[in-house]
């Protein structure tokens, strides 16, 4: 039985190399139709926070990565904090004790290595040696410290053994520490779990990405607008190749394809640019209601009104925005009752007179329109145009503009539709004025 494990230190905020880490184990836990625990390593009580423990459930739980054991889950082998678990501790290094693998050093505890070659076969790295014989080199480590405490490499490897993990999956900037686990794994005379050390994350400029970078917190993608299953989506394809040419896929999608022999070797580039398209084709995955509701809060963020002509907006702009908050901006002409007229086109179609003519010629013929529709109205576009010797295209862009005040949006029907008659003929009356 598959047993994977989430183990961050509660520190920081979540950062996307870690929930790149919680993602990868989460998905080969159900892949296999594992386990997946979430332990909390908060031995470092100066600078864990209760803020940072905050940000890793939630963050999680945004995502969708759900866990079967840990805080708020239980399970058999808790306690899942490592502050709770000093007796467990305690029992494992008496055990090293009896063995005589340790010895006390200035009232601190070494462990005594195994003098000797120790080699690991990384499910993704391949094999990995670290010779132990020279003393100089690899003298013994400190496992437990004068004040009573244990060290990260003891906690850990304790924790694994109790809770019974067969895969380890975490980050690259561990595996140099996996030869002193299984040093202590066979003292303890348990059988290891397997190891996938998952590839660095880096910026587009090749440099090692920083807590400190733009899009480091996972909690700031909520906030951007951007979907979890976009996010997901984005983490997964840090590091594992699907070997196809799709890129988009749904948490659902990428249990089903996952697996640790596709997951590179060298390092991932962070690229946020390709997260909000992937963002986008995740938004366009959504129904129309759903996409409104979704948008809904950015909207009323943005002091616009939510009216009934609110969600036949939202879909008639759902193609044209690769993140929720740039949903305001493309759709407050089809909700307010005044229109800010963008320069740009204004300067174009205001300052000209040919073409404001048109539009009041046209501004009669809609009203004239008794069964208003994108047709109808695009139809009476054409004939208008007709009429005056010009062509449909020279009508459009100056209906588009006094409609709408933008030179680029939905589709002229949509707008035409949506608007509806009264509303498009006081538009191009005002305009034409
Ligand atoms: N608390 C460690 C970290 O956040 C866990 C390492 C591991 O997964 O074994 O780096």
């Amino acid at each position: 039985h598959v047993r994977t494990r989430f183990a961050p230190s509660p520190t920081g905020y979540l950062h996307v190399g870690g929930a790149r880490t919680a993602l990868f184990n989460y998905l080969f836990a159900r892949k296999h139709d594992g386990t997946f625990v979430l332990r909390v390593e908060d031995t470092d009580q100066a600078r864990n926070t209760d803020e940072a423990r905050a940000a890793i459930f939630d963050g999680m739980s945004w995502l969708g990565l759900d866990w079967d054991e840990g805080e708020g889950k239980g399970g058999d082998f808790g306690p899942y904090n490592q502050s709770q678990r000093t007796a467990h501790y305690d029992k494992w290094f008496d055990v090293l004790k009896q063995k005589d693998r340790v010895y006390e050093d200035d009232g601190a505890w070494r462990f005594r290595f195994e003098r000797k070659p120790i080699t690991m076969t990384d499910l993704v790295c391949g094999e990995v040696t670290i010779d132990y014989t020279n003393l100089d080199n690899t003298p013994d480590m400190v496992v437990r410290r004068s004040d009573g405490s244990y060290v990260f490499h003891f906690v850990n490897v304790v924790d694994d053994l109790e809770m019974q993990i067969t895969h380890v999956i975490r980050g690259e900037d561990h595996l140099m520490n996996t030869p002193k686990h299984l040093q202590l794994f066979e003292a303890f005379g348990v059988e290891p779990p397997q190891y996938a050390h998952i590839p660095l994350i880096l910026n587009a400029d090749g440099s090692k990405m920083s807590k400190r970078d733009t899009g480091a917190a996972v909690g700031d993608y909520s906030r951007q607008g951007y979907l979890p299953e976009g996010v997901v989506n984005f983490l997964a394809l840090l590091g594992w190749n699907p070997k196809t040419d799709e890129e988009v896929f749904t948490l659902a999608e990428l249990v089903d394809r996952f697996s640790l022999e596709n997951v590179n070797r060298s390092p991932a580039r962070f690229d946020l640019e390709k997260c909000a398209w992937l963002n986008q084709q995740h938004l366009l995955k959504l129904s129309p209601d759903d996409f409104a509701a979704a948008a809904k809060p950015f909207v009323e963020a943005a002091g616009l009104p939510i009216t009934d002509r609110y969600p036949a907006a939202a879909a008639a702009v759902r193609e044209k925005v690769r993140l929720l908050p740039e949903v305001p901006a493309a759709l407050d002409f089809l909700l307010l009752d005044e229109i800010a007229i963008e320069d740009e086109p204004l300067a174009k179609v205001k300052n000209n007179a040919a073409a404001k003519e048109l539009l009041a010629a046209l501004a009669e013929s809609f009203a004239g329109i008794q069964n208003w529709s994108a047709d109808t109205a695009k139809q009476a576009i054409g004939e208008t145009a007709q009429a005056n010797g010009a062509k449909p295209g020279q009508l459009m862009f100056p209906t588009r503009v006094a409609l709408s005040g933008k030179a680029g949006g939905p589709d002229l029907g949509d707008i035409l539709a949506i608007l509806g008659k009264d509303e498009s003929v006081k538009r191009l009356r005002s305009f034409a004025e």
